[in-house]
């Protein structure tokens, strides 16, 4: 059993409480780990630390506070594979993924904003030939940086790193679900001697530790990653200070396949982006919606593939998809497709018996769900799954494809494939979505906006969304007299 514990202060410490929360290994379906159960007092103890570091840390120049960023990088790289397994025991996901993507991307959300604030510059607006307005961008104070459980470190280093190149001091919650990693980022944080109170990383419950976050006077901003209903929660707990926030949360993403598609490359990246990470990634498509003149070729080919993915142990190079994050999860996941039999679909697979070793047989495994028959108001196509389980609509003409992506509350990210260069401006325009991708998906340009429409959020991260974001703007007027 591994004992992780809080940063606060640039020391690692247990809850004020000393209660622990266990942290459980999905793929076996045991526990593996604990964290402490923090509260308001720990949450109020790391944000006097974190006040106390503001005047310096914000007074270093941009190059100074980059070099730290690129410290943590370096230490996380230093940790490649220890962090590479632990993201991979903690949810359930492939090693493969983990070391290909979690851990890689974790380091260079560091390194980039570590190079984004030394680039970062404010607008000047000169009036007339006696008048300059010019922008002061000023470090907001002590911001909450709070994240999910899908992508752990990914998230968690894409928040905090923008919030502290810009000369904040955070107080960060991962999510309690998948701590491990966050942790160790806490460890390295003390290892390399990262300035006290600079990060605290806080564990715990979010109707505690992370309520008492969000509503806490002294935090200036809110960013958060996570489901719709805790996003509105968060929203309405900052609204009465006025806190800035950023809302990154639940999608319910459409892709749009028309008939002049390649239809391979269409198939083979629907699998990829339905069930990548097992299809718990706020990015992934889960209504694939195909012109009705390739419809059944399109489902055919999608559906072979689909059965021929391999779902096994974490640790097998071979596994496409490891164990979903949690039994809790398992069993949402679990009730949507027994909610689409009752609604009508057709399962075309996911149902088949899994071959596990004997050791991961309690573990939360399922194969990938592929369905379609459903209208696209029925609540399976309507809700967010957030799991391996994808449904296909056909749609007869541009115009009912649009109108199917977007019969949504959620707008996070679309697809459209098409060879049509004007159809591809045409329907990316119109999509409802913060992101689309044309003929692709999960191509990253941490430059780019990143966050979603509608309820899936407000603002949006990346580049200098990020910085702005993360700091607060001041404009100075200056007049002077012509003599
Ligand atoms: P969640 O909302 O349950 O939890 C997210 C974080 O918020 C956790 O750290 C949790 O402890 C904390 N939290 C919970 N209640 C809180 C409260 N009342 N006050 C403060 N903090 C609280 O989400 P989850 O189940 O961990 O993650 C899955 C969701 O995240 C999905 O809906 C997914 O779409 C979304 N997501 C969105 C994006 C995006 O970029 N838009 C990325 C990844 C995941």
């Amino acid at each position: 059993m591994v004992s992780f514990f809080n940063l606060s202060n640039g020391a690692l410490v247990e809850s004020v409480s000393g209660r622990r929360l266990p942290v459980e290994n999905p793929a076996l379906a045991q526990v593996w780990a604990s964290i402490p159960d923090s509260h308001a007092e720990d949450v109020a103890t790391a944000i006097e630390a974190a006040k106390a570091a503001f005047p310096h840390w914000s007074a270093l120049r941009a190059e100074e506070r980059a070099v730290w960023l690129m410290r943590l990088a370096q230490a996380i790289r230093n940790h490649f594979d220890a962090l590479a397994e632990a993201e991979s025991r903690d949810t359930g996901k492939p090693l493969w993924l983990t070391r290909k993507v979690d851990i890689d991307r974790a380091a260079r959300n560091f390194e980039f904003f570590a190079s984004g604030i030394q680039h970062f510059a404010s607008e000047a607006h000169p009036t007339d030939a006696q008048t300059l307005n010019y922008t002061l961008r000023k470090p907001l104070g002590v911001v909450a940086c709070i994240s999910p459980w899908n992508l752990p470190l990914y998230l968690f280093s894409w928040k905090i790193a923008p919030a502290l190149a810009a000369g904040n001091c955070v107080v960060a919650k991962p999510s309690e679900v998948t701590p491990a990693t966050a942790a160790m980022l806490a460890e390295i944080c003390v290892d390399i001697g990262f300035p006290a109170g600079v990060l605290n990383i806080l564990h715990g419950r979010g109707a505690e530790v992370g309520e008492a976050l969000v509503t806490h006077p002294d935090v200036k901003a809110i960013s958060f990653t996570g489901g719709t209903a805790t996003g509105k929660t968060i929203a309405a707990l900052a609204a009465p200070e006025f806190k800035k926030l950023s809302l990154e949360l639940g999608g319910k993403n459409p892709h749009l396949i028309f008939e002049d598609a390649d239809l391979e490359q269409a198939v083979d990246s629907a699998v990829r982006s339905s069930f990548t990470n097992q299809g718990e990634i706020c990015l992934c498509g889960s209504r694939i919606l195909v012109q009705k003149s390739i419809y059944e070729a399109f489902r055919s080919a999608f559906v072979e593939k689909v059965k021929a993915l391999k779902v096994g142990p974490p640790e097998a190079e071979d596994s496409f998809m490891g164990a979903l994050v949690s039994k809790a999860h398992f069993d949402k996941v679990q009730s949507y497709v027994a909610l689409a039999k009752q609604e009508g679909a057709r399962i075309w697979c996911g149902e088949e018996a899994l071959d596990l070793p004997q050791a991961y047989q309690k573990g939360y495994f399922m194969r990938p769900v592929v369905m379609d028959g459903l209208s696209g108001d029925c609540r399976v196509n309507q809700e967010e799954i957030f799991g391996p389980v994808v449904s296909l609509m056909p749609f007869a003409h541009e115009a009912e494809g649009l109108t199917l992506a977007n019969d949504s509350r959620y707008g996070l990210a679309g697809q459209v494939w098409t060879r049509d260069l004007n159809r591809a401006h045409r329907v990316a325009e119109a999509l409802e979505t913060g992101i689309v991708w044309v003929n692709c998906w999960m191509v990253r340009d941490l430059r780019t906006p990143f966050g979603g429409m509608k309820h899936s959020g407000v603002g949006r991260e990346g580049g200098w969304e990020a910085l702005r974001f993360f700091t607060e703007p001041k404009n100075v007027c200056v007049q002077w007299s012509k003599d």
